[in-house]
């Protein structure tokens, strides 16, 4: 009997006539005994990738996985389709368990998932040993693999230990996958799992139907129900709001309007949040307006929009959250509102927790990343894939920037101006006051500080307030200058101001829309 081809397997075992992607080349340099690390958006069929070298080497496959419900799916699949499969997790009685093991030395098993945490007991560890010694062990396959990664949302300790698969089991080959793909975190599973000769298939993380647009929030209910109106009349949509309050007051504002807009946040209980989930995978054009607890594991193909009505922590946070449209590949729009308030509003947020100092620096970084993509009058696309070490030749059509290049303008000697006023005035005031201070207006705050004195005070009466609004925004989120650490919000200068104060360095900002008159909301005090 001549063993089956992958190609045979992939069809009379799952089912598919092709590969996608990467997928041959990957099970090809499993099978054949190398270690890989897979990165590849959700739904993009990462686990054909270890599962197809299981069934073609000899003995088990050990998948490690860090979510009961994920291995529980995915074993009840593999039995759907004849294939040998079982799990080893908590939610097994000791009976089971020991059933299972039993399976496992039997030589019955083809793949068998299991938790870290089991993985690594001496126990289970020396079971791996016996069939390593019979030759039995076809590979190790480690899912979620950015569960190592200390500065990621699903960080694991439990996977850390799992470099021991590459001590104990060196003969072994190892693929590690993930959909999570910048560069730092791909950096990290590379060290903490000994992947250093392993080889990377990276696929495409480009989501071409999806129009990435950034506005600037002024009245963000009025915009948002200008934008459904306009665009996703009876659409189903995702709104994302940072807090618990907001999801409920935007839901109730939309549900006034006529709108099937539902919350869902971790503050209601599990039969409410199940029954709106349900709601929204099948009523047609239910709005859900939720925080970042909604959306894992959301399988729902024709999601039409994304909104963000606040800012995501970073470029993978909003990467994954507005990934979450436009699954079934037709168009589908990301649409992001933010102000300087919000900017101010989360670097507070980031530098008040009680996280370590290496976490925030690196938080703020991401946050950065994030500011400067809102910023930024390049091709959305482009940047999104950029940061994660994708080259996009830009020009998409399918981005606000690209639609409607933004105009910029030589604001040099605005941007000095604002500058200047920052330190002149101490480097502890906010925007708002700054803003009157260069403007010349008389205010209680300015007579108590005495402001009206300062060389800067009514300098800059040629700019309106809301062009003042923009340069702070904009000089805040390229790192010009940076959000007090304290309480307040105020404003210092960073080492970046100093060759624009001393006349070095040009800067060039985006001209805001014309449309947008509303006074934005400052960060006052
Ligand atoms: P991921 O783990 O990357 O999120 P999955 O492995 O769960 O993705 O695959 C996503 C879906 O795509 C599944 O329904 C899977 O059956 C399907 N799929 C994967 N590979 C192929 C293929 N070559 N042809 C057709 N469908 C596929
Ligand atoms: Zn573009």
């Amino acid at each position: 009997m001549s063993s089956p081809s992958a190609e045979q397997i992939l069809s009379d075992v799952f089912g598919y006539s092709d590969f996608r992607g990467e997928q041959q080349k990957i099970v090809e340099h499993v099978s054949s005994g190398g270690d890989a690390l897979v990165l590849m958006p959700t739904g993009g069929g990462k686990s054909l990738c270890y599962q197809i070298p299981a069934l073609l080497r000899p003995g088990v496959a050990i998948v490690v996985s860090p979510l009961i419900a994920l291995m529980q799916d995915q074993v009840e699949t593999l039995k759907q389709l004849d294939v040998q499969a079982e799990f080893l997790n908590s939610s097994l009685d000791a009976r089971a368990a020991r059933e299972v093991s039993s399976r496992l030395m039997n030589g019955e098993l083809k793949l068998l998932y299991v938790a870290p945490e089991r993985l690594l007991t001496e126990g289970f560890l020396n079971l791996l040993e016996r069939l390593l010694a019979r030759e039995s062990l076809a590979l190790f396959a480690i899912d979620e693999a950015h569960c190592v990664s200390q500065w990621g949302h699903d960080f694991r300790p439990e996977y850390r230990e799992l470099i021991v698969l590459h001590q104990r089991f060196p003969s072994v080959p190892r693929i590690a996958l993930t959909a999570t793909a910048d560069a730092p975190t791909r950096a990290e599973i590379i060290e903490r799992l000994a992947l250093e000769n392993a080889r990377q298939f990276i696929a495409s993380f480009d989501r071409p139907n999806i129009c990435y647009r950034v506005a600037i929030k002024n009245n963000p209910r009025q915009q948002l129900q200008a934008f459904l109106e306009a665009e996703h009349v009876n659409d189903a949509g995702i709104v994302y709001c940072l807090s618990r309050k907001k999801v409920e007051e935007t839901a109730i504002w939309l549900q006034a309007r006529g709108w099937k807009a539902l919350p869902y946040h971790a503050g209601l209980d599990n039969a409410t949040r199940n029954q709106y989930q349900r709601r929204f995978l099948r009523e047609e054009g239910v709005i859900m307006v939720a925080t970042v607890a909604f959306g894992m594991g959301i399988d729902k193909p024709n999601v039409r929009f994304v909104v963000h009505l606040d800012l995501p922590k970073s470029m993978e946070s909003y990467y994954q959250e507005t990934g979450r449209a436009g699954r079934d590949s037709l168009p589908a729009t990301a649409w992001m509102i933010y102000s300087l308030g919000d900017v101010v509003a989360m670097r507070q947020m980031l530098n008040s927790g009680d996280a370590s100092e290496d976490r925030k620096r690196i938080e703020r970084q991401k946050l950065d990343a994030l500011l400067g993509f809102c910023e930024s009058t390049a091709c959305r696309h482009q940047t999104v894939l950029r940061y994660f070490g994708e080259v996009h030749p830009g020009n998409c059509g399918q981005c606000d920037n690209c639609l409607c290049p933004a105009d910029t303008w030589d604001a040099t000697e605005a941007v000095r101006m604002a500058l200047s006023c920052v330190y002149r005035t101490g480097q502890r005031f906010g925007a708002g006051h700054l803003i009157d201070v260069l403007r010349g207006k008389m205010t209680p705050q300015i007579e108590k500080f005495n402001h009206q004195q300062l060389s800067t005070f009514g300098i800059g009466k040629a700019l309106t307030q809301q062009q003042w609004s923009s340069v702070f925004r904009q000089i805040v989120a390229g790192g010009l200058l940076q959000v007090e650490i304290e309480a307040y919000g105020g404003l210092n200068l960073t080492e970046e101001a100093r060759p624009i104060l001393r006349g070095e360095r040009k800067v060039w900002l985006r001209q805001d829309q014309e449309t947008i008159r509303h006074t934005t909301s400052h960060a006052e005090r």
